[in-house]
């Protein structure tokens, strides 16, 4: 196959891993840098170009695009499907997974374990009845914008929670309010979906002091065994997100597991140096199979 890879950055080892996998089983790949390309989107027939050149020829596009450009990043997308090429994630399912609330209302949809979770609009003067929605303290507090744990606060008294939503909501900024699930230990699963399987998964446990477990923020990865329960979790939530490959970030709750984000360009390096699992060969693997001309379930719309 020729294969288009959209990504800002080539060097990064989760894109030179699929490029390397690609290649070792005998496909072409460019590297498209997202931001460079240029979209007719009038013309009869959609066309793109990029460094002088028109992009045409592939049969299969990975996207990897990274949350600070997913609007423009996903319109490139949709100009790929709108000419047919076969997407490995699509550009709807891809917009889905960077809205925390759409993510969690769809699979809320489709009965996945989910924290208890309120959301407000600039909810400043509301602090109690939010709490009061969610089971009262300890909470945890999300920015509905941020990444990589960045804007995940924890507040243990109904005072201190009080206080940041007031200070989130003087900021105009979008909040989720979430019980917080102490029995997980700041440890969290992450689960590599490819296609209908969970390929590999590790454990992400938080740095001193901390209760997010991203590696961004100190967090080590292990690896881990996961339950049946957990595994056809982590597949359900990637299906009802409509994504091929995807990150699904549980947590260890009493109750079972319970699904915080799906993540649609989830990094390999922590992953695959965990488990010695060759999580892009399996992603290549899964395209081989399932790359079909105009196979796209959305179109963009
Ligand atoms: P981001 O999208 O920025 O990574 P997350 O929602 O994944 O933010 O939260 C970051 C980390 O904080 C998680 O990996 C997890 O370890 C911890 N965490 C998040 N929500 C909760 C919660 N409700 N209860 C306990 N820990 C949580
Ligand atoms: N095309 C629809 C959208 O973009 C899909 C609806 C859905 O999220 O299931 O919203």
């Amino acid at each position: 196959m020729k294969i288009a890879l959209l990504a800002r950055n080539a060097e990064l080892y989760s894109h030179r891993r699929l490029v390397e996998a690609a290649e070792a089983r005998g496909h072409e790949v460019d590297v498209i840098d997202t931001l460079r390309v240029n979209i007719n989107i009038a013309s009869h027939r959609p066309e793109m170009r990029y460094k002088g050149r028109k992009l045409e020829g592939y049969e299969a596009v990975i996207p990897r695009i990274g949350a600070s450009i997913t609007f423009f990043g996903t319109a490139v997308l949709r100009q790929f499907e709108m000419r047919g090429v076969y997407p490995l994630n699509e550009s709807v399912a891809i917009s889905r997974s960077r809205d925390k609330l759409r993510s969690l209302q769809l699979l809320a949809r489709k009965g996945i374990g989910l924290p208890v979770t309120v959301f407000a609009a600039h909810s400043t003067g509301r602090a109690d009845e939010l709490l009061d929605m969610v089971g009262g303290p300890p909470v945890v507090i999300k920015l509905l914008e941020g990444t990589q744990g960045i804007g995940v606060v924890l507040a243990d008294t109904r005072n201190a929670a009080k206080s940041m939503i007031e200070a989130f909501g003087g900021l105009k900024a979008n909040i989720l309010v979430q019980e917080f699930i102490k029995e997980a230990n700041a440890e969290d699963i992450r689960c590599l979906v490819v296609g209908d399987k969970v390929v590999a998964s590790m454990m992400r446990r938080g740095g001193d002091d901390d209760f997010r477990s991203n590696l961004h923020r100190g967090g080590t990865a292990l690896k881990v065994k996961i339950t049946p329960e957990e595994r056809s979790t982590a597949v359900r939530a990637a299906r009802a997100m409509g994504l091929n490959v995807a990150g699904v970030d549980m947590l260890r709750a009493n109750h079972g597991p319970v699904v915080m984000e799906v993540n649609s360009s989830p990094g390999l390096e922590g992953v695959e140096r965990a488990t010695g699992i060759d999580v892009a060969d399996r992603i290549i693997a899964f395209m081989e199979k399932d790359a079909r001309p105009s196979r796209v379930r959305t179109r963009g719309r």
